[in-house]
């Protein structure tokens, strides 16, 4: 399972830890070398290519790009889209385990409310399975678990909300101006409200306990925003809460990966190009059109000459794109936008699961017992209650999510064997008729662990934070203008969502049909 060397695992790289011996998972390569037609070859080793637009990205953003682009232009418009992994997806990827459980690359649910999500995916397609309204919250010194739902849409369940001990009489009160304002404000207004923190906002705005914040606010926005409420935006939390508050949140049958399947196979049954294993190195502008120079898995190289480039990457990689284009240095002297980092362990065990309902575990037994390293689960669920195609017949996963705080990574990188045992050392203490199991390795298997630390950017309080609903103008970053027919998108450019990055994309897309084909 873990690496033997005293525990002391691979450094927070790229993307997962993947916990060798306890995992062979099955990794879609779709990788060609085979020069496409129209190609012609400048040297050995490089190929040359002329399209229309390249975009540098299979993220959602970039994949949102590309539908956009080549549903709106005519026939013969060359689309090509090159992806640095092995498959897109970016972070909205799976893995599946050749014994056949599902692990989402870090925990995250499909949010069914996503405006733009609900414009350009087919939620039929995604086989869509429910978790129940609201949580379950584990509290300090209570066995018992309490249950948090949402009495708008559990009504059956709404004397359990208000007799839940999550909460005191005054702190279920103040629920309803917030539900108020969440559910009678547009989207477009609640981005206009004034904006503070997230912690100040529930304390000063809305009055709620620190109790009451702490037990429930403090897990759930954490688990969603990955930073401490007082780094959060008052306007991602009105946001998401009026997202979860009016619509449903649910794992696609395909586990998140079906997400990003379903873009591509659209892509590209509409003529889009994706070559992944292509990892774009630089860009340059020479006249009215750019030359994105590649790299494959070989080590060969590509390439590609277009009129329209879109840069659909992370914030950082985005940057350092940019600013190596000639009269685009300024970029590299702006500050880095910051970026959050997640863990998320999965373990797998013979049926039944402890909870059987299929909801959202939070950890409410407040500081020194929440993300710190002794106690490091900020919360949990068990997936594959929610959608039995997370795992085997006669088995769950558990999916355990732990924030930046509580991974303790030094420069010899996170001590993983510590980390999954303080990790079962709580569940066993939330689960004591599942104790033995749970500490016994050999019966709750690990089955991997993921360390993402890119897993979203800033979105409160960094100049250019990931708040801005509807996005900023993709033909400038940072305030800074880029040159026609360069253009950017990505979740850091509107908000750091799976909404945010398919908009920005979007718009990125629309922007070149603008452009291009005259509107
Ligand atoms: C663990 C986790 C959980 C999340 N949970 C939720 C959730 O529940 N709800 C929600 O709304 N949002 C969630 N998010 C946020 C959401 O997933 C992201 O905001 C969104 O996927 C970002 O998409 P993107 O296209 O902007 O960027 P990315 O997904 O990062 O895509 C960028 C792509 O560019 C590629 N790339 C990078 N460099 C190069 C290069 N040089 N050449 C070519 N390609 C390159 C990358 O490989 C990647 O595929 C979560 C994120 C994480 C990490």
């Amino acid at each position: 399972m873990y690496s033997r060397r005293k525990g002391r695992l691979l450094a927070m790289t790229a993307l997962a830890i993947f916990l060798a011996a306890a995992l062979q998972v099955e990794v879609s390569h779709s990788f060609s070398m085979a020069p496409p037609s129209g190609s012609s070859h400048a040297a050995a080793g490089t190929s040359t290519e002329e399209c229309d637009v390249c975009i540098i990205g299979g993220g959602v953003s970039g994949l949102a790009a590309a539908i956009e682009i080549v549903s709106n232009s005519k026939k013969d418009t060359r689309v090509v889209l090159l992806e640095a992994d092995s498959a897109v997806g970016g972070r909205v990827r799976s893995d599946v385990t050749e014994d056949g459980f599902i692990l989402d690359r870090g925990f995250a649910v499909f949010i069914e409310q996503y405006p733009t999500a609900r414009e350009i995916l087919d939620y039929d397609g995604l086989e869509l399975r429910r978790f129940l309204p609201g949580a379950k919250v584990k509290l300090r010194d209570r066995e018992r678990l309490a249950t948090v739902v949402d009495p708008l849409r559990e009504r059956r369940a709404a004397i359990g909300t208000l007799t839940t001990p999550v909460a005191g009489v005054k702190d279920k009160a103040r629920l309803l101006p917030l539900f108020a304002t969440v559910l009678t404000k547009s989207i477009d207004d609640l981005f206009q409200m004034e904006e503070t923190d997230s912690l100040s906002c529930l304390r000063e705005r809305y009055g709620f306990s620190q109790d009451f914040v702490d037990a429930f606010f403090a897990p759930f926005l954490e688990g969603i925003y990955l930073v401490p409420l007082e780094r959060q935006s008052s306007r991602m939390l009105h946001f998401v809460l009026k997202m979860i508050a009016r619509g449903a949140t649910s794992l696609p049958r395909g586990g998140m990966q079906a997400v990003s399947d379903q873009m591509s196979s659209n892509a590209e049954s509409k003529g889009v190009e994706i070559k992944v294993s292509t990892k774009v190195l630089s860009i340059e502008q020479s006249g009215d059109r750019y030359s994105v120079t590649s790299e494959s898995e070989d080590t060969s190289s590509r390439r590609i000459n277009a009129k329209n480039v879109i840069i659909a990457t992370d914030v950082g990689v985005a940057k350092n794109l940019l600013s190596r284009v000639e009269g685009l240095e300024g970029i590299g002297t702006l500050p880095d936008l910051s970026q959050r980092t997640v863990g998320c362990l999965y373990y797998a065990f013979k049926s039944p699961a402890p909870l059987l309902d299929p909801i959202l575990l939070l950890n409410g037994e407040g500081p020194g017992r929440r993300s710190c390293k002794d106690f490091p689960v900020n919360n949990i669920c068990f997936p594959s209650v929610v959608q039995d195609s997370y795992s085997p017949e006669g088995f769950e996963l558990c999916s355990v999510s732990v924030l930046e705080s509580a991974l303790g990574s030094t420069e010899d990188g996170i001590d993983c064997e510590a980390l999954d045992e303080a990790v079962r050392r709580q569940l066993a203490g939330w689960f004591p008729d599942f104790a033995a199991d749970i500490l016994d390795k050999s019966v709750w298997v690990n089955k991997g662990a993921y360390c993402i630390p890119n897993a979203q950017p800033s979105q409160f309080g960094s100049p250019n934070s990931a708040n801005v609903f509807g996005g900023r103008p993709c033909d400038s970053f940072q305030g800074i203008g880029l040159p026609a027919g360069l253009l950017v998108c990505g979740d850091h450019t509107s908000t750091a969502t799976l909404n945010g990055a398919l908009a920005s994309g979007v718009s990125a897309g629309r922007a070149v049909v603008d452009t291009r084909f005259g509107g």
